[in-house]
């Protein structure tokens, strides 16, 4: 029975085992890394908590001697890595803010670290704060994936669907990278009936195991397909990312794309901090590879578990911009015990403290509200914050904190201004200079629309 999904099944199977074979020749690092990675799987929660002491104490070790901030700042707090011997100790290790990454950049880089190693990370930021810093080819990010997949349930290399906005992965080389595998990426900056049309297509064509993408791009493409009544069987996990994602938001993906939909946390300066199992409850946290703490408002302890906490985190893995005690501006919850599946990794609530909606255009077009953070990615200096809020006329307004010491500022807003504008049509876009963003209950929303989606599809298009 079934031939042909046999068929297609063995297929996949095949390409995905040339694809294995082409990382054991050109990325031998990543099998080696994810094999050490599932031996992790099987310590005991006792022996992971030391292992993970242990790898903080060696990047503390690490940073003070490369790079040039750690050492001055531990110096000139009279502190010493060696002063970390239990737990406790690790309160005294300073804390790493944006702000601290923005003006000591340069001097956070590890010394002698070859530059094939180094790559560019930019984001706008969970809370609308861009920034720059560095990552390292050579750490395990690429195996963590394939674990998190082993998780899900999927296979380490198989075909998956995207929605981002990582055009490379559907250019001639980011598709020859990635050969064998097959990746289709619907584009979140600019989601029409037409896009969404081709993307099933795709689908229906590629038969994807995976949908991993923008919470609000997935949301909207799951509503598209509600409103045509298509229909799936492929998918077998649909990973959100980048922004929260609500229950009511959940189910309702799982209805229209008929699969489970996998919480996970990270973010453009560490990714793979946690992540949900196929049981679908707390996101385990990849305690062997980061840490992560949730510190009381002064950041002076930390808070109990289930306690509301400043998330904080240390990255093992990149030597090349070590990330040490590095608060992003989100806000989160430890849960006590273990997962029912027996892996032996701390959990954490699913991160409630980043909002972002997205924005709806008269025509249907919808922008994923995530989209909006990536704005000025090539400009990060340009502004110091921003937060993109769309009135119910539709008109925009790109409100900016601008960066006055920033030279080039005035011309880098308007080059993102323009392509902004280009996006949105004949949408009236204004950029207002702001003294401040501000908060709702400590956190940024970087994205407000007042239109309401339901409108829209009511809508005549145009
Ligand atoms: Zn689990």
């Amino acid at each position: 029975m079934n031939n042909g999904k046999s068929t297609y099944l063995s297929l996949a199977n095949l390409r995905a085992r040339i694809a294995f074979e082409k990382y054991r020749f050109f990325l031998p690092q990543t099998i080696s890394d994810y094999r050490r990675l599932l031996t992790h799987e099987k310590m005991s929660a006792d022996e992971l908590r030391e292992f993970n002491f242990e790898r903080r104490k060696e990047i503390l070790f690490y940073a003070y001697e490369n790079s040039i901030y750690y050492r001055r700042r531990f110096n000139d707090l009279g502190f010493s890595p060696n002063d970390v011997q239990k737990e406790e100790d690790w309160n005294l290790v300073p804390i790493l803010t944006k702000q601290n990454v923005r003006d000591y950049f340069d001097e956070i880089q590890a010394s002698s670290i070859p530059r094939s190693r180094v790559f560019i990370r930019t984001t706008g930021g969970s809370t609308g704060v861009p920034l720059k810093t560095l990552g390292d080819r050579s750490s395990s990010h690429h195996a963590l994936g394939w674990r998190a997949r082993k998780w899900w349930g999927v296979p380490i290399l198989c075909d998956y669907v995207a929605c981002g906005r990582s055009p490379e992965k559907t250019s001639f080389l980011g598709r020859l990278k990635k050969w064998p595998i097959y990746v289709c990426v619907l584009n979140a900056s600019c989601m029409t009936e037409e896009s969404c049309s081709a993307f099933v297509q795709k689908v229906r064509e590629i038969k994807p195991l995976m949908f991993y993408g923008y919470a609000g791009g997935i949301s909207q493409f799951a509503q598209f397909c509600l409103d045509n009544k298509i229909e799936f069987n492929n998918f077998s996990a649909i990973v959100t990312t980048s922004s929260p994602i609500s229950f009511v938001q959940k189910e309702f993906i799982e209805k229209a794309l008929n699969a489970p939909v996998y919480d996970q946390y990270g973010c453009v300066e560490i990714n793979w901090l946690a992540l949900q199992c196929q049981r679908r409850g707390g996101l385990h946290i990849n305690s062997d590879e980061r840490h992560i703490e949730f510190l009381s408002e002064n950041n002076q302890t930390q808070v109990p578990v289930g306690a509301l906490g400043n998330i904080t985190v240390t990255d093992f893995g990149n030597r090349v911009f070590p990330l040490i005690r590095y608060q992003m501006g989100d806000m989160g919850k430890a849960m006590a015990g273990q997962c029912e599946c027996g892996l032996p990794f701390p959990l954490m609530e699913s991160v409630r403290g980043r909002v972002s909606d997205s924005l709806f255009f008269p025509n249907g077009t919808v922008i994923a509200g995530e989209y909006a953070t990536t704005l000025f990615d090539a400009f990060p200096e340009a502004v110091k914050a921003f937060q993109v809020y769309q009135k119910a006329d539709y008109s925009v307004e790109l409100r900016i904190v601008p960066n006055l010491n920033h030279v080039n500022s005035q011309n880098q807003i308007e080059q993102v201004r323009q392509k902004f504008q280009q996006l949105i049509g004949s949408t009236p876009l204004t950029v207002v200079s702001v003294s401040e963003i501000p908060h709702d209950r400590g956190k940024t929303r970087f994205v407000i629309s007042e239109v309401n989606s339901s409108t829209v599809r009511n809508c005549p298009t145009s």
